[in-house]
């Protein structure tokens, strides 16, 4: 048997307000954007030109660094890494190689269900400009350089990962640092979070690692669980065959659902990589140190842990609070109401993200604001209105964007759909059915008229409010 040897390269696109060596802003879309209208001398490499490191890229990695709690190289250097590319004309990338920003540490994610957590190793975390884009069009190729020059952050890990599925869970939660701390979109589809994927296979149990084979920047999580399944495949293949597998960079076409070659053996030393005499070595003093420490940072996986161990919430309840920070801080600002944290999750998991669903919206931009969600929800924990009655009030407020208490009042929802008589003859016919409740309530049994409620909020149809039915009840039994 054979099993899976997977280390990643993930290159995640900051947001930082300037692109990393220039004044020129650092776009996160360019699709939309006039090629070539956001650069400057330094970010299009003229000969005479001169990198200046920007306060913004350092920071927002920074932030990175923290919610990773990673140990780092202070100070860190850049270096260069040679190669030649058209979307890359000086014929080197600025990043960080022999002593990078972050180093050695070890970082736990959950799996897809949260119930376990795997641990991972990281080799280096480093800052680095990307590449220029080329742009084909028909027999013609252009050079965009809107992109040239803005700041990634690379994450290398160790050969960690035994499955696809470990992979893609440890990129969510990489995605989810980014987004709950404004780091960046880490939208895998608009390439601002990339990954290249170091896969070899070996026998189980064995220690040491055979020849690995990269797949280079993959952009969807389908395309990498079907990029890594297919690659096992095909070096299992080789192996039946009693061949053996040879270094390569391979990319992945979505199309023929194959890795294909790009070029085979490639090693640092390829990159000859020395240090940048350009730039000074970056020295984060006490003062950025300490402003760090103290700025607020949101750590995903403590929040599902929360979750999961306090809450007792299940899969679906937290995919929902843990796949938007907007929808994480509603949630958070209910909670300071003292509502039970079920009772709210329901209706946001529910109704609330099926209508963000339906209209492409977060759920800053519902009909209604938080104050009428605050009403609804003590409209339930009062007993005030049943349940199917709250999901009726819930789908008008999300139509109409009514207040809670006037849709109460205009369905009636306050009143018993039924005369106090017909309602006293139930109460008295579900008494008379029930002797030992009766009694156990009456010999101090509080629960027992629990029993009792539910009898009667059945021959009610769940139509009459419980506080009504409690009141009817307790007042029958005394
Ligand atoms: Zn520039």
């Amino acid at each position: 048997m054979f099993e899976l040897v997977i280390g990643l390269e993930i290159h995640l696109k900051i947001n930082s307000e300037k692109k990393l060596f220039c004044a020129c802003r650092n776009l996160q879309d360019f699709i939309k954007t006039q090629p070539n209208s956001n650069i400057c001398p330094v970010c299009t490499w003229q000969p005479w030109s001169l990198p200046v490191l920007q306060r913004w890229a350092v920071e927002k990695s920074l932030l990175l660094w923290r919610a990773l709690k990673c140990s780092f190289n202070n100070p860190s250097l850049f270096d260069r890494k040679s190669y030649f590319y058209p979307d890359l004309p000086l014929g080197y990338q600025i990043t960080q190689f022999y002593k990078p920003y972050g180093k050695e540490w070890t970082v736990s994610f959950y799996n897809e269900s949260y119930s376990n957590s795997t641990n991972v190793g990281i080799h280096a975390l480093q800052i680095e400009t990307d590449t220029a884009k080329t742009i084909h069009d028909g027999d013609d190729s252009f050079i965009d350089f809107n992109r040239a020059c803005t700041p990634l952050v690379e994450i290398v890990t160790k050969p960690d990962f035994r499955s696809a599925d470990e992979v893609t869970n440890f990129l969510k939660e990489i995605q989810r640092i980014a987004r709950f701390n404004n780091i960046g979109d880490a939208d895998l589809e608009k390439w601002q979070m990339r990954v290249d994927v170091n896969l070899s296979i070996r026998p189980t149990g064995q220690k040491e690692y055979w020849t690995r084979v990269e797949i280079k920047n993959i952009n969807t999580f389908s395309n990498i669980k079907a990029a890594i399944h297919v690659e096992y495949a095909r070096q299992l293949e080789i192996l039946q065959q009693w061949d053996t597998v040879t270094q390569q960079t391979r990319r992945w076409d979505a199309e023929s659902w194959t890795t294909i070659l790009m070029r085979s053996k490639e090693d640092a030393l390829d990159y000859r990589y020395f240090p940048e005499p350009d730039l000074p070595p970056l020295l984060l003093d006490e003062t950025i140190l300490d402003a760090m420490n103290t700025s607020e940072l949101v750590i995903p996986a403590d929040f599902i842990q929360l979750y999961v161990e306090t809450f007792g919430f299940h899969k679906e309840y937290i995919n929902v609070l843990i796949g938007s920070p907007v929808m994480h801080r509603y949630f958070h600002a209910m909670l300071l109401h003292d509502f039970e944290p079920k009772s709210i999750v329901k209706w946001l998991a529910g109704p609330i993200a099926a209508y963000c669903k339906e209209h492409f919206v977060e759920i800053d931009a519902l009909p209604f604001d938080q104050e009428k969600m605050i009403r609804f929800l003590r409209l339930i924990q009062s007993h005030a209105i049943t349940n199917s009655q709250a999901k009726i009030v819930m789908k008008e407020m999300l139509a109409t964007g009514d207040d809670p208490d006037s849709i109460v009042s205009a369905h009636k929802f306050d009143e018993a759909w039924l005369s106090e008589e017909q309602l006293m003859e139930i109460i008295s016919s579900v008494i008379q059915k029930n002797p030992d409740a009766v009694s156990d309530y009456q010999g101090g049994k509080d629960t027992a008229i629990k029993f009792l409620m539910w009898q009667v909020m059945r021959d009610t149809k769940g139509q009459v409010p419980h506080t009504i039915i409690l009141e009817k009840l307790t007042t029958s039994l005394s």
